[in-house]
């Protein structure tokens, strides 16, 4: 299985360095995070290395979801929050800090504020056409 002796969360995997375990199976591991946004702030991450979902095996990152939806359920049982991110961030520019594929389990508080700050209005429709069809030549 791939591993980088650099990474923190393979350290995590291989038992070097300690953590909350939540969850482990043949393929993941879920954890709490120790720099939580509220109670129950959890990660599920796949044992494998892999830095981001350019670069993760796609049954990796299904394993990975397969967790999240058993450890989703237990923190939303545990600590009631308002409601549920998934978040999961891929490079510095999305506010990715470290560089082995992770998910996050957000609880929410409704006036909690940790909001995407866009302000949603309707996209030009021929300009979202022609981003579609650039998206779709690397399909
Ligand atoms: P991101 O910024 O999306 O890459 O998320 C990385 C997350 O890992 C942050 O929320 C950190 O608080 C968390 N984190 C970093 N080191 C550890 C650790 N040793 N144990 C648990 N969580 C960690
Ligand atoms: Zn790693």
């Amino acid at each position: 299985m791939a591993s980088d002796p650099t990474c923190i969360f393979c350290k995590i995997v291989a038992g070097e360095i300690p953590c909350f375990k939540l969850f482990e199976d043949a393929e993941t591991l879920a954890f709490m995070d120790i720099n939580p946004v509220h109670d129950g702030h959890a990660l599920v991450i796949p044992k494998a290395h892999s830095p981001n979902v350019f670069e993760i095996a796609p049954e990796d990152f299904a394993a990975a979801a397969r967790t999240a939806t058993k450890v989703a359920k237990a923190v939303n049982a545990a600590v009631r929050p308002d409601g549920i991110n998934l978040m999961q961030a891929n490079g510095e520019g999305a506010g990715q800090s470290v560089g082995h594929f992770h998910l996050h389990i957000i609880p929410r508080r409704a006036e909690d504020m940790l909001l995407f700050n866009w302000d949603p209005k309707p996209g030009d429709p021929a300009h979202i056409g022609e981003v579609a069809d650039r998206i779709r030549g690397f399909l």
